[in-house]
């Protein structure tokens, strides 16, 4: 609606280099895009500048997961921008309440604190795992300690990119903040060896996401629960990608029945339109924060929180986590039977679905440019993965057509090599 008027004249005059040349020319080169320019969205289709429709199987690193420009959100959203939609946090606003009732009702946590983004919802869960370590487990001063697993991501503030295992993310970034312990994910024995009197919390992320979707051995997370509470530290899960139906359930803890003292949320919860981020935690941990301990200038705001309801509620009327459940059996089946010898392998739960490929027979980059050129849209993670990972409104004719493209471009791939 709004976007196809306004877009293409503000990005571009008469004559002008294009908009991803101006990208080049003016931004920093800290991203690779595929060679498209997108201009609209529509539920799990976007246009490019030719007018060329393809299949989003990115969803914006699951941001987009009820698809783009969904009616009942953008109306929530523009009536709320015309209405009121920055205050800051110095004023009761009556939009914040509800939405923090819905999230803490939605997911069975107790207290949460909004934030924008997964990073800064993430630092804030550090913040809150510290102080409760000091001020309940009577941890000495300075000393804390959190453990993390390997190949994580939790996004790219100093902090965070200090206890990252990727050496691109942290080369020329240091000196990194001390206080974390890395152990490797899905090993809940070297979890408990690594656990100290000074260890505060097990910060994890329920399947690894930008690790190129790796899913842990079926019960890792119920026996670093078990192990959390044996030793009086705390669990938070980062489900900032994982959460909101992604994986067939709404968060990926359900899957083990398990209910962590720490759980950070953002991506979908902004309903693909803002960024809306999160961290829920117990009374206990909760009560760590007091006034003027920790803050965001936007964090909360009426539009965001408006937003986020509307999404919390979305994701309960449209059954997606049910319809992420059943289309991503679909999708991870249909991938696994296409049987070709350049993929190691289909991994994934729910719509959350990572492809890996073999670099002896293609990069993942040259795999998502032949996607492309078939009207699917996906990125490469890590170099090897192609992530399958679309909004959770997609149906049975989309997974075909996502499978289909793949299968083509395998066998494009195939003839290059012969
Ligand atoms: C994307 C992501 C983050 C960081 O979110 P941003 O909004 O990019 O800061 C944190 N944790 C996980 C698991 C993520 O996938």
């Amino acid at each position: 609606m709004i976007a196809t008027t306004l877009l293409p004249v503000a990005a571009t005059r008469p004559g002008d280099a294009t908009p991803a040349d101006l990208e080049r020319r003016y931004g920093a080169a800290n991203y690779h895009p595929l060679p498209v320019t997108l201009q609209r969205g529509a539920g799990v289709w976007l246009f490019d500048t030719a007018g060329r429709r393809h299949l989003d199987m990115m969803s914006a690193y699951s941001a987009v997961s009820f698809g783009h420009g969904h009616p009942a959100l953008v109306r929530v959203l523009t009536e709320q921008a015309e209405r009121l939609a920055v205050t800051s946090r110095a004023f009761h606003t009556d939009r914040l309440g509800p939405f923090l009732r819905a999230v803490c009702e939605t997911t069975g946590m107790a207290k949460a604190l909004p934030m924008n983004t997964g990073a800064e919802a993430v630092e804030t869960a550090v913040k809150a795992a510290r102080k409760w370590a000091y001020k309940v487990k009577r941890v000495p001063e300075g000393r804390a300690e959190i453990i993390v697993a390997a190949g994580n991501f939790a996004g790219r503030t100093t902090t965070i990119i200090g206890f990252s295992s990727e050496a691109q993310y942290r080369d020329g970034f240091g000196p990194f903040a001390p206080g974390f312990v890395s152990v490797p994910f899905g090993d809940a024995g070297a979890l408990e060896a690594a656990i100290t009197s000074n260890t505060a919390a097990f910060l994890v992320e329920p399947i690894q996401g930008e690790a190129g979707i790796i899913v842990p051995p079926a019960g890792y997370l119920a026996r670093a629960r078990e192990i959390c509470t044996r030793h009086g530290i705390l669990l938070i899960c980062d489900e900032v990608q994982t959460g909101l139906g992604r994986t067939g359930a709404v968060l990926a803890c359900d899957h083990e029945g398990i209910r962590p003292d720490g759980l950070v949320l953002g991506k979908a919860l902004g309903g693909g339109l803002l960024p809306v981020s999160a961290f829920l935690a117990t009374e206990e941990v909760m009560a760590q924060f007091t006034p003027g301990d920790h803050g965001s200038t936007f964090g909360g705001n009426p539009l965001a929180a408006a937003v986020g309801e509307a999404a919390l509620d979305l994701l309960v009327r449209e059954r997606l986590s049910e319809r992420a459940r059943v289309r991503g059996d679909e999708l991870l089946a249909k991938l696994r039977a296409i049987d070709h010898p350049g993929v190691v392998e289909v991994r994934g739960k729910g719509l959350l679905i990572g492809v890996e490929i073999d670099p002896a027979f293609a990069s993942a980059r040259a795999v998502c440019e032949g996607l492309l050129a078939r009207g699917v849209l996906s990125k490469d993670t890590h170099g090897t993965v192609v992530r399958f990972a679309p909004p959770l409104v997609v149906e049975s004719e989309h997974v075909d057509l996502a499978v289909e493209a793949l299968a083509e471009t395998l066998r494009s791939l195939d003839r290059r090599v012969a």
